[in-house]
């Protein structure tokens, strides 16, 4: 095996590319995996779902999701980091160097570990819904990121989900919506009382309960929605201007395979304002870690925060380059 690398940073979103960045910058020389298309899943992670980034600070005119991941790459490798378009699959946690292994390379060693993999939205899993969230055609997993937009302006919206994440995009999406349409596969909410009560009482907010989402109607854009009544199979169309898919997100942890701490929710344990993990050496970043804010901004934030923390751990143990 090669001599180790000093620090290894897994994930290609804003907090990967920050935390290569400030890695780079301090002569690390940071070796990012990337990782490599899979399914719905692109390098680049959630933003490469979104199509105007309208709330990323220095950017007054907006620019799309994929723009900014390939600028916040292009500043990374500028300044040093090299890339591979590899996932990882394996990080052997107790190792001393970490032993971390990608999907096709062979595996390599390092001093300091940053895990920036995110957290992926579920999906309903239409094929539709796919297309038309991919192409900016009016469905997002993100009310705070794409619902100020022009598009969903003075138009009938709806949110799918019952949990607090569907109650919080509803009750943003009320500011822009002539109506919300929240549409839940049950008949009571999963969300928190005030939460809800919230939105049961907000006037531009309807409820369908017991029923699902079987299709997503428009070729360019979304114009409306198959619907199915969950207790009688009755179906029926509803007109909408947007689709907001708010059924929960699964944190990118799979290959960590349970080393290290992780929240109930199984979010990367990291304390206040700190982004150490439960093992020594190794540090987290971004949505994988967030389960309240989940923007991009954060994000790239707590990615400084990481680099940080492993060029003081790895200096003051005296290892790598630092
Ligand atoms: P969640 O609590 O898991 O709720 C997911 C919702 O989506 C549930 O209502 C579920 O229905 C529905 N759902 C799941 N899969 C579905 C599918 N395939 N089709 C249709 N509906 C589906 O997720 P979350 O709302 O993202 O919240 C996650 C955690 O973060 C929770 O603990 C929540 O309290 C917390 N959170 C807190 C805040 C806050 O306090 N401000 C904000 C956001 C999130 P069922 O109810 O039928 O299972």
């Amino acid at each position: 095996m090669s001599a180790p690398e000093s620090v290894v940073i897994i994930g290609s979103g804003p907090a990967a590319w920050t935390a290569a960045i400030y890695a780079a910058r301090a002569n690390l020389r940071p070796l990012v995996f990337e990782g490599e298309p899979m399914g719905t899943e692109l390098p680049g992670g959630q933003l490469m779902l979104t199509t105007d980034v309208e709330n990323f600070p220095g950017f007054p005119a907006a620019l799309s999701g994929p723009e900014l991941m390939e600028r916040m790459k292009a500043q990374a490798v500028h300044h040093g980091a090299r890339v591979v378009s590899e996932r990882v699959k394996a990080v052997a946690c107790g190792d001393r160097p970490f032993v971390i292994t990608p999907n096709y390379s062979p595996a390599i060693q390092a001093h300091a570990v940053i895990v920036a993999t995110g957290a992926a939205a579920k999906w309903i899993g239409l094929p539709n819904e796919m297309r038309l969230a991919q192409s900016g055609g009016g469905v997002s997993a993100c009310a705070v990121c794409d619902g100020a937009m022009p598009a969903y302006r003075n138009k009938r919206l709806a949110v799918v989900g019952g949990g607090d994440t569907a109650m919080e995009e509803t009750m943003y999406l009320t500011k822009f919506a002539s109506e919300v349409v929240v549409i839940h596969r049950r008949d009571s909410f999963r969300a928190s009382k005030v939460m809800a009560k919230r939105v049961l009482e907000h006037p531009k907010v309807r409820v369908l309960w017991n029923t699902r989402v079987t299709d997503v109607l428009g070729d360019d854009a979304i114009t409306g929605l198959a619907l199915e009544r969950v207790d009688s199979g009755e179906t029926s169309t509803l007109e909408v201007g947007g689709l907001f898919v708010a059924i929960g997100h699964t944190p990118n942890t799979a290959f960590l395979n349970g080393q290290l701490a992780t929240t109930p929710h199984g979010y990367i344990h990291v304390e206040s304002w700190r982004t150490a993990t439960s093992v020594e050496g190794i540090f987290a970043a971004g949505d994988v870690i967030d389960e309240y804010y989940r923007q991009a901004i954060t994000s790239a934030g707590t990615g400084c925060m990481a680099a940080l923390e492993a060029e003081r751990w790895l200096a003051h143990h005296g290892l790598g380059d630092a």
